[in-house]
């Protein structure tokens, strides 16, 4: 019992955070980094956070991750990182020569108060920037918001640096990229490419953190949205963000700065979201949906329809970021299932409404929760109090999963005990097949291993 010292009883807590659910900001910006061609993403900060950030993202992604960092020691603690950065800069651009370096801050040159924006002009004013490359960067305290954050802001940084109206439109749709595998983002550009919609996608990480193995090195996969392509997004005809946390504010700003409409959409998880994804893109590319995609659709609804039995009134609790919680709690209360405990660490008031909306009469009884308090020990409180059937989440979730003798389904980030998350897409109408697929094979294991002898199906 790893967590023996979980009681079921639920304290009210104002300030602490036990096993948060989520992680920190800077991990989420150098995420969004990496979905564009050429990109080095830098750490304004300590070795140790730089460290940190790479190893997560290289231990899900299982692909090196490289970022460079501006090294603070005691001196730059006190004094302010400046000197480290412009340094750094310079370095970087002789050295390893990308196209772009996305800079993001940590803890630390936050708490300093070091100005990234006045340290950047001033490395352009010098000289240290090259002609034709650039250096971008976003605000990542770690002390408020979540990786979900971080990486929204990286995407504010994009469309602030990149985003160009020139008045003639391009005629494309702009697909803002939540959080979502690189599988996932390839999959719903296949489903863009399907239904003939001229799109744009941003960041996009296909390419780059799932890369083949081909016997040679590349520094800079040839994946990700190239510098012309963000350029480009202020010239479209509208955005579509994927994802209401990591998007909105991307999507905001375009239309700020360029005057590009945009909506939101949950990221495409499930049938329903799906749904609304696809009937949202149809519109806003002026397409139709043709007939495969229809059929994959039937595919899933196939599979419901066979499996429903194993799948009715099973109690299931998770725990993650809003944009994949969202679609996905609803995709379960869909099945018949019941999505009873939902915590996420990531802040933001539309999480409530949105739950109560989907859970409402379905599932009276569902506890749900966001923010600082809303962690992972609660959440095992809540299944001390009454078990679930089923655990959605990632990694760190394994120990409550032994704890409780609760089958496990891995989803969201970080993964770092599993592979197979970057290659299978779980968006759309094949993706909701594969998160049907892990969940029924998680519950029909469990059937198997309690069944006793003379009750094990072979037929099931
Ligand atoms: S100090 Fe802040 S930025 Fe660095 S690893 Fe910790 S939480 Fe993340």
């Amino acid at each position: 019992m790893l967590l023996r010292h979980t009681t079921d009883k639920v304290i009210d807590r104002q300030a602490l955070t036990i096993n948060p659910a989520k992680t920190c900001q800077p991990i989420g910006a150098m995420y969004a980094a990496l979905g564009i061609q050429g990109c080095l993403p830098h750490s304004h900060g300590s070795q140790g956070c730089c460290s940190y950030h790479r190893s997560t993202l290289t231990r899900h992604y299982k692909e090196p991750v490289m970022a460079s960092t501006s090294s603070f020691t005691e001196g730059s603690s006190v004094f302010g990182g400046q000197s480290n950065l412009l340094q750094a800069i310079e370095t970087i651009f002789s050295t390893y020569d990308p196209e772009i370096i996305a800079v993001h801050s940590t803890c630390l040159s936050e708490t300093i108060g070091d100005d990234l924006n006045q340290i950047l002009t001033k490395a352009r004013e010098e000289g240290k920037v090259p002609k034709g490359k650039h250096v971008i960067h976003c605000n990542t305290p770690s002390y408020v918001g979540s990786h979900v954050t971080g990486y929204a802001n990286m995407l504010l940084g994009m469309t602030s640096y990149f985003a160009q109206h020139t008045g003639i439109s391009n005629y494309q749709v702009n697909l803002i990229s939540g959080w979502i595998e690189p599988c996932d983002m390839r999959e719903i550009k296949r489903i863009a490419k399907k239904m003939q919609a001229n799109t744009m996608m941003f960041p996009d990480t296909s390419g780059i953190l799932d890369g083949p193995l081909n016997g040679k090195y590349t520094f800079y996969p040839k994946g990700g949205t190239t510098i012309e392509e963000l350029i480009s997004a202020g010239d479209a005809k509208f955005s579509l963000g994927i994802g209401q946390w990591a998007t909105e504010e991307a999507a905001k700003k375009l239309e700020y700065k360029c005057k590009v409409k945009y909506d939101i959409c949950d990221v495409p998880i499930g049938l329903q979201a799906t749904d609304r994804f696809i009937t949202a893109l149809s519109r806003y590319a002026n397409v139709k949906v043709p007939q495969s995609l229809t059929n994959e659709r039937g595919r899933l609804l196939d599979m419901i329809a066979d499996m429903h039995s194993y799948l009715y009134g099973k109690r299931v609790a998770l725990y993650g970021d809003p944009d994949w919680l969202i679609p996905m709690t609803e995709f379960l209360v869909m099945l018949d299932m019941k999505p009873v405990y939902i915590v996420s660490g990531t802040p933001g008031k539309l999480f409530e409404s949105r739950m109560k909306e989907i859970l409402g009469e379905k599932v009276p009884e569902a506890k749900f929760k966001n923010g600082e308090t809303a962690d992972m020990f609660l959440l095992h409180q809540w299944i001390k109090q009454e078990k679930v059937d089923l655990l959605i989440g990632n990694t760190y979730g394994k120990y409550i999963a032994r704890d409780e003798d609760i089958p496990f389904v891995r989803y969201g980030f970080p993964i770092l005990d599993r592979v197979g998350h970057s290659y299978f897409p779980t968006v759309g109408y094949h993706g909701g097949m594969r998160i049907l697929e892990k969940i029924l094979g998680a519950l029909m294991d469990r059937i198997d291993r309690d069944a006793p002898e003379e009750k094990l199906e072979l037929v099931m």
